[in-house]
C-alpha cells in the first residue's frame, strides 16, 4: 500500500447561480431567437428563474408589429420593472428605443431584434455569469421553449420585401440565409433528440437563399443548394414530419409539391395571401401579387389532393371598396382554403400604407372581418366533414383526463386546429398514433383510437 499521503481538493464554497427571467413576446421568429438567447445564458452557466421575484434580472424579447403588440411589450416591461427592477429588452421593438425609454427610462438597456451578442453582454455588465464547469454543458440541440416533439426550424433572417403595411424589413433587415448545411445539421440534431416535427420558419421561406445565390454545401456526403426545393429534399430524409410556413407563391413553389405528394414532407403549405383582390393586393405590395393563384392552387391540389393550405388575411385595409371585398369572398369561396386567420387592418407606425387614401371605418371593418370569418368557418367546417370515417396518422400533444390531444398533418400547433381522441389508451406526449374520425365541428376532429404507431414513422 502506497504510504504517500492523499490529498484532498477543500471544498470550494459554491457561488451562488446567477438567475435570469426571460420573457418571450410575439411570434415563432421571435421564440427562436429567445431559444438562441437562452441557448447562451446556459451554456454560461445561468439558471433561467420561472418567477420576476427569483430572478436577479429579466430580459424582455418584444413583438413591435402591430399597436396590440407593442402596448403589451410595453406593459410587460413595466410589470417586469415593478416586480423585479433591472430589465433589459430585446426583439422588434427595441429597434425603436426611444418608444420604449419615453415610458420606462429605467430600463438597463435596448437592443434590436437578432442581437444575441448585444443583449449577452447586457447581461454581463449587469450581471456577471458564474464559472462553472459543470453547469456549461449544455445539451447539443440547445434550450428550446417549445415541447419535446416539435422544434421551429428558423432558415433566415430579415426580408427584401416592402409590403406596405409591414415594418419587418425596417426592425429586422434584409433577408441573412443560414446556409444549407448550417440548417440540416441542426436539424439533425433537433431530430436525434426526439423532435418528430419540425415547423420551417422565416419571413419569406420561398426567398431562401436568393441573399447568398444559393449557395451550395455538403451534408452527409451529398450536395445541396441553399434553396427551398433543396431544404425540402434534405429534411424530407430525416424521417420526420417537416412543415413548412411562410411561404409566396412564387413559380418555384411548385417543385416542392411533388415530394408532399410523396409525404417527405407534410402536404401542407402556409401562404400568407392577404387578400383575393389584385388592386388590393398591388396597394399591399404583396410578392408575387400579379400570380394567378386560384389557377396554381387547382394545379397543386391535382398534384397533392391531401395538400392542406393555410392563410391569413387583411380585411379594412386602406382603400378597400365594398366591391374588392366581394372580390376577396369570392375568391376565398373559390380557394376553398382549410385554415384562415384574419386580422382587421390597423396601422403600423412607420408603415407606408398609413399615407394611403381611404381608411375604412372601424364599423365597416368589423362588419367585413365577420362576413369573412363566418365564410372561412363555414368551409373549415365543410372540409372537415369530409374527414369523418377516414384514417389518419396523428401525432399527440398533451394528454389528460378527458383523452388526448393530437394533430394530423394539416394541424399546425397553436394556430390550426386539432384531434381529440376520447380515450387515450396509454398514449404519451410525442407518441405518433393511427385514429378513426368519428366526428368534426368547425375547427377540430373527434377521433377513436385503432393503435399507438410503436415504430417510429411518420407515415
Ligand atoms: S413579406 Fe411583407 S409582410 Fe412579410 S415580413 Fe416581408 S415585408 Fe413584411
Amino acid at each position: 500500500m502506497s504510504s504517500r499521503p492523499v490529498t484532498r481538493r477543500r471544498a470550494e464554497p459554491r457561488e451562488r447561480i446567477p438567475k435570469v427571467g426571460f420573457v418571450s413576446l410575439g411570434c415563432p421568429k421571435a421564440l427562436v431567437d429567445s431559444e438562441r438567447i437562452l441557448t447562451s445564458l446556459r451554456a454560461e452557466g445561468y439558471e433561467v428563474s420561472p418567477t420576476y421575484e427569483q430572478a436577479d434580472l429579466v430580459v424582455v424579447n418584444t413583438c413591435g408589429f402591430i399597436d396590440a403588440a407593442v402596448d403589451e411589450s410595453l406593459e410587460t416591461i413595466g410589470e417586469a420593472l415593478e416586480r423585479n427592477g433591472k430589465v433589459i429588452v430585446t426583439g422588434c421593438l427595441g429597434a425603436r428605443p426611444q418608444r420604449i425609454l419615453e415610458r420606462h427610462p429605467r430600463v438597463l438597456k435596448v437592443t434590436g431584434p437578432q442581437t444575441y451578442a448585444e443583449v449577452m453582454s447586457a447581461v454581463h455588465e449587469h450581471l456577471p455569469p458564474r464559472h462553472d464547469p459543470f453547469l456549461d454543458l449544455v445539451p447539443p440541440q440547445g434550450v428550446r421553449l417549445t415541447p419535446r416533439h416539435y422544434a421551429y426550424l428558423k432558415i433566415s433572417e430579415g426580408c427584401n420585401n416592402k409590403c406596405s403595411f409591414c415594418i419587418i424589413p425596417a426592425l429586422r433587415g434584409r433577408l441573412a440565409s443560414r446556409r444549407i448545411d448550417d440548417v440540416l445539421r441542426e436539424a439533425e440534431r433537433l431530430a436525434a433528440a426526439g423532435v418528430r416535427e419540425l415547423l420551417v420558419i422565416s419571413q419569406d421561406t420561398s426567398a431562401y437563399g436568393a441573399d447568398i445565390r444559393y449557395a451550395p454545401a455538403t451534408w452527409r456526403g451529398k450536395e445541396y443548394r441553399t434553396r427551398l426545393i433543396d431544404l425540402a429534399r434534405g429534411l424530407g430524409t430525416l424521417g420526420i414530419w417537416v412543415r413548412l410556413h411562410y411561404v409566396y407563391p412564387y413559380p418555384h413553389v411548385d417543385e416542392v409539391v411533388p415530394l408532399m405528394a410523396e409525404r417527405r414532407v407534410l402536404p401542407y403549405l402556409d401562404i400568407p395571401f392577404q387578400h383575393g383582390s389584385p388592386s388590393v393586393l398591388k396597394r399591399m405590395r404583396r410578392p408575387a401579387h400579379s400570380e394567378d393563384v386560384l389557377r396554381r392552387i387547382a394545379g397543386w391540389r391535382r398534384e397533392c389532393p391531401e395538400l392542406t393550405l393555410r392563410s391569413t388575411f387583411i380585411v379594412g385595409f386602406p382603400g378597400e371598396t365594398a366591391r374588392e371585398f366581394e372580390e376577396l369572398l369570392e375568391w376565398l369561396e373559390e380557394a376553398q382554403l382549410d385554415r384562415v386567420g384574419c386580422f382587421k387592418y390597423s396601422p403600423v407606425e412607420g408603415a407606408a400604407a398609413n399615407a394611403l387614401d381611404g381608411h375604412v371605418p372601424a364599423q365597416i371593418q368589423e362588419e367585413r372581418y365577420s362576413r369573412f370569418m363566418e365564410r372561412a368557418a363555414a368551409i373549415s367546417a365543410a372540409r372537415l366533414a369530409r374527414r369523418v370515417g377516414t384514417r389518419l396518422r396523428v401525432l399527440v400533444d398533451s394528454v389528460g383526463e378527458q383523452g388526448a390531444v393530437a394533430r394530423s398533418e394539416a394541424d399546425a400547433p397553436d394556430i390550426d386546429g386539432v384531434v381529440r381522441i376520447a380515450a387515450a389508451g396509454g398514449l404519451r406526449p410525442g407518441d405518433w398514433a393511427d385514429v378513426e374520425v368519428t366526428a368534426s365541428d368547425t375547427y377540430d376532429l373527434f377521433a377513436r383510437l385503432e393503435a399507438a404507431a410503436v415504430a417510429t414513422s411518420r407515415k
